[in-house]
């Protein structure tokens, strides 16, 4: 619980999801390995066909235990309710944090992030959220919400809402900015889908396939309240809270290009963000005093959402079929270390 994280600093609240199984993978007869028992135990089983004696005695699986466990019939609410919900709150009391979506391309990240205009994911449930909540809370001071979509691909960070030039990093006052930013005001949860929506048809595309957002994307929503009241000896009280939601790049580029021998310069960069993301993970593991958060732009960029007092989801999603049981697998033990914190 969040009690639990404010008493220990910065404990990481580790969630999984699993996705229903596709259309395709159903054709192809795969079949599911995972199971969760009590909405916080899941298992991963590889099954070896009957008629495969040989395999048969290769069955390899897990057990992990996570602050909770989502199967394919979790709503998108729920999953906002269960994960998010608290860190809205606390953003609005001036507190940051960071909820990511972590797992490989196909394996339902963008659909807990985004969602479809039906079923509105994580980053639009948190804005209805705290829209709402700043509603019924606004007879005193005033709450000034704004919004920035961008993306990190192959180490250049780019403007979602307003595309053009690469965006140069630079420290100010409020830690690291990305320079010219759009920061824009909202106001209502159907002008946020829409611009989301619009802002991931921004996202880099794979140049093989040119509808489909690159899995080497990384795509970061940040939401920042200010708070403003002149509190009983009428001396302004300003409160501010960001809360970064992410929509991580395809996890299994990193373990494909860590294992490579020769990679290209390319091949190198484009991990760059979530090879350091997971050295930054892992020293707060440990409890590093040093923290490399200088390492890439997607580290510099959440500096101030990750560790010390901030608030840490993390959303492990996978795929139930055993088609993708190595990537469910290393996404698992992934999420597994992160627990840790
Ligand atoms: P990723 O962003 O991790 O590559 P996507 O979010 O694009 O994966 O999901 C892959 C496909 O599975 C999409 O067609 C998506 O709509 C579908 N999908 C993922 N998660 C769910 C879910 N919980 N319920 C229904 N469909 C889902
Ligand atoms: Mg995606």
């Amino acid at each position: 619980s969040l009690v639990e994280m404010e008493k220990n600093g910065n404990r990481i609240m580790v969630f999984v999801r699993v996705r229903p199984i596709g259309k395709k993978e159903k054709e192809t007869g795969s079949r599911c390995c995972v199971k969760i028992v009590n909405r916080r135990d899941v298992y991963l089983t590889e099954f070896a066909s009957p008629e495969d004696y040989l395999r048969l005695k290769r069955i390899r699986g897990g057990h992990f235990t996570f602050d909770a466990c989502f199967p394919d019939s979790a709503t998108q609410q729920e999953v906002y309710s269960i994960s998010t919900s608290e860190l809205v709150e606390a953003v609005l009391q001036g507190k940051n944090g960071s909820v990511f979506c972590y797992g490989a391309t196909g394996a339902g990240k963008t659909y807990t992030m985004l969602g479809t205009m039906e079923s509105p994911g994580v980053m639009v449930l948190a804005i209805k959220d705290l829209f709402s909540k700043i509603r019924t809370r606004s007879c005193d001071g005033t709450h000034v919400v704004h919004l920035s979509y961008l993306e990190v691909y192959n180490e250049t960070v780019r403007d979602l809402i307003s595309p053009g030039r690469p965006l140069v990093l630079r420290e100010d006052k409020q830690g690291i900015v990305a320079a010219g930013l759009t920061q824009y005001q909202a106001y209502s949860t159907d002008e946020v889908m829409a611009l989301l929506q619009q802002g991931n048809r921004n996202r880099t595309t794979e140049p093989t396939r040119a509808n489909e957002t690159s899995s080497r994307s990384h795509a970061v929503l940040q939401v920042v309240v200010e708070y403003r009241v002149r509190d009983a000896a009428m001396n302004i009280v300003h409160r501010v809270g960001k809360l970064s939601l992410i929509d991580l790049a395809g996890s299994e580029r990193a373990l494909a290009t860590d294992q490579r021998t020769l990679r290209s310069l390319e091949g190198a960069n484009i991990n760059r963000s979530l090879l350091a993301l997971s050295s930054c993970i892992n020293a707060l593991v440990e409890g590093k005093k040093h923290i490399p958060y200088r390492n890439s732009k997607l580290t510099q960029l959440l500096k101030d959402s990750l560790g010390g007092t901030c608030n840490t989801v993390m959303i492990a999603n996978i795929s139930p079929s055993n088609l993708s049981f190595g990537e469910t697998q290393n996404t698992l033990h992934w999420a597994d270390r992160a627990k840790e914190i």
